[in-house]
């Protein structure tokens, strides 16, 4: 009755885009680390695989010409000839390979002091993207005297994120859904991290072989996702295992070196 009213609302959007930016950007690099990842993983397959078949053409060829220099055949010089070349060519296809393989495994890793209970943070908050859709309960058990380990960020987020990704997906479908994720230390110095899920558990006929690339049981899966955390935590000086919990579901876990805060606080190594 005594006029016109108007309210406004202003609210600061300044955070959430720069979240949502650190976000998409921690997600691209994930990403691109998975795909360096991968093609390491099949070049040391492929070249494991290829130098056996290699090396046996280099034997048979040896063989072969060795035959041929006792022959008095017409043909033999020139067949000798041959054979040697192909020789040569099937040694120069293994280094190929191990140039391949050396190249891979050079992979830049930059490797600090991180916070533990951090990585976690921010690899769940990618991995779990969805997770709510699939009604999925989290929960986090993180031990204070696991906190600093000297990793590579980037690659310890992916394994982790894989490690979720297939928790997750082992429980779609399942009665009980429920995601757990723990860390403790450990009395010989190592911070061990685990994923334990609800699901189905592992199949019989992948348990064995686990984290060897190109082991899957999903129709699109590639099967690289478990050997790549493999090599990374192996490359950091740990182990990562599978265990099948007693209540159903899984384990998977890993083994990272804590670093002392007084290491830190005093600069050394
Ligand atoms: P991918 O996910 O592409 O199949 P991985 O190497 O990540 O590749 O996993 C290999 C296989 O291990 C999966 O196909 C699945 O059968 C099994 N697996 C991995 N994680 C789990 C889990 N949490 N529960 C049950 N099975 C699992």
């Amino acid at each position: 009755g005594t006029g016109r009213f108007f309210t406004g609302f202003c609210r600061d959007l300044t955070e959430r885009h720069r979240a949502e930016a650190r976000i998409q950007e921690q997600q691209q690099e994930l990403l691109h680390m998975a795909r360096f990842t991968a093609l390491g993983e099949m070049a040391s397959t492929l070249a494991h695989e290829i130098n056996q078949p290699l090396t046996a053409i280099t034997n048979y060829l040896k063989g072969s010409r060795r035959l041929l220099e006792k022959s008095a055949e017409e043909h033999a010089p020139m067949l000798r000839e041959a054979v040697e070349k192909a020789a040569e060519q099937a040694l120069r296809a293994g280094d190929v390979i191990r140039h391949l393989r050396d190249f891979v495994a050079r992979g830049e890793s930059e490797r600090n002091v991180q916070r533990l209970p951090t990585l976690i943070e921010e690899a769940s908050s990618l991995a779990l993207v969805g997770a709510r859709e699939a009604d999925v309960r989290v929960s986090y058990k993180l031990d204070p005297a696991a906190e600093l380990v000297l990793t590579d960020r980037i690659q310890i987020q992916q394994v982790l994120l894989n490690l979720m990704r297939n928790a997750v997906e082992a429980m779609q479908g399942a009665p009980r859904r429920e995601l757990h994720v723990m860390t403790v230390a450990r009395d010989d110095g190592m911070a061990e991290v685990s994923v334990i899920d609800t699901g189905a558990g592992l199949a019989p006929e992948v348990s064995a072989q686990l984290f060897q690339p190109f082991v899957t049981t999903k129709k699109q899966g590639m099967g690289v996702g478990l050997s790549i955390c493999r090599t990374i935590v192996e490359s950091h000086g740990g182990h990562i295992w599978a265990e099948a919990m007693p209540a159903g579901g899984t384990a998977f876990r890993f083994t990272l070196r804590i670093v002392d805060k007084e290491e830190v606080t005093n600069g050394g190594e």
